[in-house]
């Protein structure tokens, strides 16, 4: 099983990080020890003092395949979960200043918090809303009608250098309001769906 991130998939967080809208779609991988599931907290790691929140749709994929085409691209996820790709803001400043990879700011143990996942039926790819609170507050929200890279361009995009197979993770990018996140916060994820606003996963940052 591999995590696939996009980066930089919503234009106001692109702006709000100073970084250039991009072309094509901006990927790393974490690898699945990073997998925070069941409501499990989180433990502050102090190779960081800047730790922050990005709120994701996940998609869960249920076909093996390559150079899938935009056309079949949608048969290629059946399920979506909401998810945090936790960011050591000043490690990845420092790798990104360097021109080295991403993965010790974005791979590490607990970075991938993940919820249960949900029939993909009940939403229409193109207008999902969600938000993140923070401590009860609204600090992100979002809907993928404003991805840069729909759903179904990550998968042709991606599938052109990774074998798509069953159980992989796609987390398709955070909007715009990322933030540091603190011991003793607690987050809690929420997607928007036809019976209303349902939470589904917190974590605690201890
Ligand atoms: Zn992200």
């Amino acid at each position: 099983m591999k995590i696939i991130c996009i980066g930089r998939n919503y234009a106001e967080h692109a702006k709000e990080l100073n970084n250039p809208v991009p072309k094509k779609p901006v990927v790393f991988m974490k690898p699945p020890s990073a997998l925070l599931v069941n409501n499990k907290p989180f433990y502050y790691p102090d190779f960081t003092q800047d730790l922050h929140h990005e709120i994701e749709v996940v998609l869960k994929i249920c076909k093996n395949g390559r150079h899938v085409q935009s056309d079949f691209a949608h048969t290629y996820y059946d399920q979506i979960a909401l998810g945090i790709d936790f960011t050591a803001r000043d490690l990845q400043a420092k790798c990104k200043e360097k021109g080295h990879p991403w993965e010790i700011a974005k791979g590490f143990d607990g970075s991938a918090v993940l919820s249960p996942f949900v029939p993909m039926d009940q939403f229409e790819s193109s207008s999902i809303a969600f938000h993140l609170e923070k401590n009860g507050q609204k600090v992100q929200q979002g809907n993928t009608k404003d991805l840069i890279f729909s759903f179904d361009e990550i998968i042709k995009y991606i599938s052109q250098f990774f074998k798509l197979q069953v159980g992989d993770l796609v987390y398709t990018g955070t909007p715009a309001g990322v933030g540091p996140v603190n011991i003793g916060d607690t987050l809690k994820g929420f997607l928007h769906t036809q019976d209303g606003t349902k939470e589904m996963f917190h974590c605690a940052i201890k």
